[in-house]
């Protein structure tokens, strides 16, 4: 059954635990904008003429985006105009991107990068580190880093001091929000417990900072 509306639309694809992947050429910006409930509160609440409902909807949402229309953004084959370009970035607004943790650029890759084996790490083993970090996180504060609230943020996620100074200085540059602020402190506490580290410092803090620097 096709339902109707930017809710009905998002209803679909909010499963409730699960994680969530999108293109955001696929859906309007209306459609977006929708997301940013649930990406906040774990809840959606969906009105319709006198009833309303409110359904659970926390949910991990991986996006993917092109760098401009065509997606060949800086090479000499694209042929997108600035103007493009601004409206095409212009469907994702800056609160919404306010709640998105991780922004990576991934660069095209070659044919001879595809051809050639990587000597990266092996997926297992990163596997494994994750679990570990997780236990890590259920034994300190009985819940996962990303659902902690604000009071329990300034409880589990206190820099050291080089850390504080960096966030301070990035909150200042970046214009963070408050937000921001909380989010950021959440990452750098997982990529702390990754490291299987108690205290959160100043890498832990830089590296969270330079996955919340927007679209470049
Ligand atoms: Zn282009």
């Amino acid at each position: 059954m096709k339902s109707k509306g930017p809710l009905g639309r998002c209803r679909g694809i909010l499963e409730h635990r699960r994680n969530i992947g999108i293109s955001q050429s696929e859906f309007e910006r209306r459609v977006l904008e929708a997301l940013r409930e649930p990406l906040e509160t774990g809840h959606i609440r969906v009105a319709r003429a006198a009833r309303r409902a409110e359904f659970p909807a926390r949910f991990q949402l991986v996006a993917a985006m092109n760098p401009c229309p065509c997606g060949f953004l800086g090479e000499t084959r694209c042929r997108c105009t600035p103007e493009q370009v601004a409206r095409y970035r212009g469907k994702l607004s800056g609160p919404l991107l306010d709640r998105i943790d991780l922004m990576v650029e991934v660069p095209a890759v070659s044919e001879s990068e595809l051809s050639t084996r990587s000597d990266g790490e092996r997926s297992a083993v990163v596997q494994q580190r994750v679990i570990t970090a997780r236990e890590r996180q259920l034994a300190r504060q009985q819940k996962a880093n990303a659902l902690l609230t604000p009071d329990e943020i300034d409880l589990h996620c206190l820099p050291d001091c080089a850390g504080a100074a960096l966030l301070k200085q990035a909150m200042a540059r970046l214009d963070l929000s408050a937000r921001g602020y909380h989010r950021i402190l959440k990452v750098a506490r997982t990529i702390a417990d990754l490291a299987g580290e108690e205290i959160i410092r100043g890498p832990h803090i830089a590296e969270a900072v330079q996955y919340r620097r927007g679209l470049s």
